[in-house]
Formats: C-alpha cells, sequence, structure tokens
C-alpha cells in the first residue's frame, strides 16, 4: 500500500512534541487534541490537527485508505530503544527453579542462562533462527513498536554476531518494525575465553567492531559493563575503537551495582546508558550533564524482583528518560513495550505521560531518530498506534490486555484487529 492514508473519528490524539530528546519538566507534557485527523502521503505526516480543519482542507479530495479509529486513541509508534531479539531456544523452565528460589548462578551452572540461549542460538540454522527473530519482531510491530533497537549478543563469536547482524539486515522492512541495529559482542564473555578474557576483549575491539562498522552493519556498539561481566576498562577499550570506528555507544550499565558503567557512559557521551538500578547522584548528574538518554527497563526490574532504577530523581535531575522493553529471553520475555509501561509508572514511579514521551520520543532521541519519529507531527515518518481505548492514560489503567487495535508504518496499515475497521 502507498499513496495517502487518512485516520478518521478517534476521539483522542496524545504525543510528545519536537524533534530531541524532552527532559525534566517537559518530559511529563504531552499535546491531547480531542476529535483529531491524521493524513499520510508517501509514509509521512502531512496533516495532524482537528476533524473540523481535516474537512477544510481536504473537501473533495479522499485519501487512498481511510482508517477508521472511531472512539479511539492515537499515539505515535513507539520507539523500543532496547531490545535482545536475535535467539532461540526455550528457558521457560527457568522460571519455576527461580521461583523455588534458586540463584541465577545456580542455574547457569547447571547449564541454563544465557549460555544456554548461546548454544542453541549458535547451533540453529540460518532459516531457524530467521524464522523465529522474524515472528518476534512481527510480535513487537503487533504491540504497536513501530522502531526497535535490535542487539546482537547471544552469537559470542566473530561469525555469530555477524551472522545476527546481517539477518537483522535482511529481516528489516515494511512488515517489521524499523531496526536499528547495535552491535553487542561484549554481551558476555564466550566459554571457550573464560581463561583468556583479554583475548576477546581485543578481538571484538581491534577486529569485529571495525569489520562490523566497514560492513555497514550496525549503528551502535553495547557493552555489558557490570561486575563479573565486562570491567570499566575492558568497555572502555571496546566501546573508544566503536567510536573510532564511527559507531554510536550505548551502555549496560549499573544493573547488578555500582560498578561505574554509568560514568563511562556520560564520559564518553553515549546516545545511552541502560538499566541504570544502581545509579546514584553522582551518576544522575554525569548523565544531566552529558546528554546521555538514560533507557530504563522497567520490566526487567520488576520480573528480577530487583531494586528500581531512581526513575523520579532522573527526571526531576533533567536527565532525559526513555522506557524499553529490554526484551529478551533470560529476564524479560515480551515484545510487549506497552505492558512494560505499566511498570514504568506503577513500579518506577514516572507519570503515564513521562512514560509515553520515554517509550516514543526519548526512545528515538537515543536512536538519533528524533526528527524522524516519535511524535505525531507533520513531516515526521506516519507511524501510528491505534488504541481501543478513549484516552492515552488507560494505557496504564486498563493492563494486562493489549489495547493496541491498529498500527501504521510508513503511512502503511500493517497490523490491525477488525474491530478497527469497522465502526461502531
Ligand atoms: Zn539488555
Amino acid at each position: 500500500m502507498t499513496g495517502s492514508l487518512d485516520i478518521r473519528g478517534a476521539a483522542l490524539l496524545a504525543t510528545p512534541l519536537g524533534s530531541t530528546a524532552r527532559r525534566g519538566r517537559a518530559q511529563g507534557e504531552i499535546f491531547r487534541l480531542s476529535e483529531p485527523a491524521v493524513r499520510a502521503e508517501d509514509g509521512v505526516l502531512v496533516f495532524v490537527g482537528t476533524e473540523t480543519d481535516y474537512r477544510r482542507e481536504y473537501a473533495g479530495h479522499p485519501a487512498d485508505f481511510t482508517l477508521d479509529a472511531s472512539g479511539r486513541t492515537l499515539l505515535p509508534g513507539f520507539v523500543d530503544a532496547h531490545t535482545h531479539p536475535v535467539w532461540v531456544g526455550d528457558r521457560g523452565v527457568e522460571i519455576g527453579r527461580r521461583l523455588a528460589g534458586e540463584s541465577y548462578a545456580s542455574i547457569a551452572a547447571s547449564g541454563g542462562g544465557i549460555l544456554a540461549t548461546v548454544h542453541a542460538t549458535r547451533a540453529a540454522s540460518d532459516d531457524e533462527l530467521s524464522g523465529a527473530v522474524h515472528r518476534r519482531l512481527r510480535a513487537m510491530l503487533e504491540h504497536g513498536s513501530t522502531t526497535i533497537e535490535a542487539k546482537s549478543g547471544y552469537g559470542l563469536t566473530a561469525e555469530d554476531e555477524i551472522r545476527a547482524l546481517r539477518l537483522l539486515r535482511e529481516l528489516d522492512g515494511p512488515e517489521v518494525p524499523r531496526v536499528v541495529p547495535t552491535l553487542l559482542a561484549a554481551h558476555e564473555i564466550p566459554p571457550e575465553y573464560r581463561d583468556r578474557r583479554a583475548e576477546w576483549v581485543r578481538l571484538v575491539a581491534e577486529e569485529i567492531v571495525p569489520l562490523v562498522a566497514r560492513e555497514g552493519l550496525a549503528r551502535y556498539c553495547d557493552v555489558f559493563c557490570e561486575e563479573g561481566v565486562f570491567t570499566v576498562a575492558e568497555s572502555r577499550t571496546i566501546l573508544e575503537a566503536a567510536r573510532r570506528a564511527g559507531l554510536g555507544l550505548r551502555v549496560h550499565a549499573d544493573e547488578l551495582a555500582r560498578s561505574g558503567g554509568t560514568l563511562l557512559a556520560a564520559e564518553l557521551e553515549a546516545a545511552s546508558a541502560d538499566h541504570l538500578l544502581f545509579a546514584g547522584d553522582a551518576e544522575i548528574a554525569a548523565l544531566a550533564r552529558s546528554g546521555t538518554v538514560a533507557v530504563i527497563l522497567p520490566g526487567t526490574a520488576w520480573w528480577m524482583r530487583s531494586r528500581r532504577a531512581p526513575a523520579r530523581s532522573m527526571v526531576e535531575s533533567g536527565v532525559p528518560v526513555a522506557v524499553a522493553s529490554d526484551a529478551n529471553p533470560g529476564t524479560c520475555y515480551t515484545e510487549s513495550l506497552a505492558a512494560v509501561a505499566v511498570h514504568a509508572c506503577l513500579d518506577s514511579g514516572l507519570t503515564v505521560e513521562e512514560t509515553l514521551t520515554g517509550m516514543t520520543l526519548n526512545g528515538a532521541a537515543s536512536l538519533g531518530l528524533a526528527d524522524r519519529v516519535g511524535s505525531l507531527e507533520t513531516g515526521k515518518s506516519a507511524d501510528v498506534v491505534v488504541l481501543d481505548a478513549p484516552d492515552d492514560r488507560h494505557l496504564v489503567y486498563h493492563w494486562g490486555v493489549d489495547l493496541v487495535s491498529a498500527v501504521v508504518r510508513s503511512g502503511n496499515l500493517v497490523s490491525s484487529k477488525s474491530k478497527v475497521q469497522s465502526p461502531k
């Protein structure tokens, strides 16, 4: 489908405004418009206004296709700035063991945990892996995410990391979210390098990063900077190599302990620092100075029954906060960013408005895309979520069900439940 698309009949449109990250009080400012109408032409929003103004402007010029959003709410397509979708395998059994009180270390020692996913992913055929990732990306789109950041990191060999990134490039297209690929070869020390970790750090920094950058396979490089994973010094080596190669930087920081990752991200002016459960005043001040987006992952903190990121302090200190899913097979297995939004509010203390900005415009800003996606404004990509609710606050209020009834990506209706197209 190309050409023009109208969305008519909605009760409300709710969106942050602008083409940069919103911080401080501005993160909570959502523009709401009753009885809105929207028109997209060739994938771009050309009209966002009231039904009355729409009729004046387009009298006698119907669009090629009209989406009836009767009584519903229009939101910007969600921007999920932190996902791990490239894997196969099934770790469902681990939930029972966790609930019985077994530690992650114990599960990992008996063959579970991240290395179970690494082994299964390495062993998968290209078709098997591609099929699994495609289904996952499709589910993300159907749950409202029109743009996602997607990490490698379950290959942990040069070949397998590059395979993951190539696969993401091959899958990118109109029927899945727009994909921003990130190299995460420093997700974990591979089992083969346990006794010679410096060699893996060197391989990542000196061979994998330059190769990935040269082939244009990733836009960002990420490191799991954490006690027991990659030290600050090792993370710095890899991130500085990535910066020299022209990649943007993201950091898994201070999730398990206060281990220096956030300060490193701020010092290197990374695009994002993610998790941040143990970030304290010094870390928050450093983020506020650097402009690095704090990507909080409230679904993971809740699921891990860990502490929560200090999201309120971040907002009040002027740190732009994004809310992302961390979709992954170990600690947060969901393709629904809307599900995580509930935890951002009720568990991490953000308002609905701050959360909506976090899962749209601020996510986009952390990916360098805030001038193209993340809000409903003319000139931006026509990425729209139709929420089966009279108000955006239902995103959190009416929880545990999927309220996303239609998704428009680049001006194309890419997902809909039949109820959307038939007027009430
Ligand atoms: Zn992650």
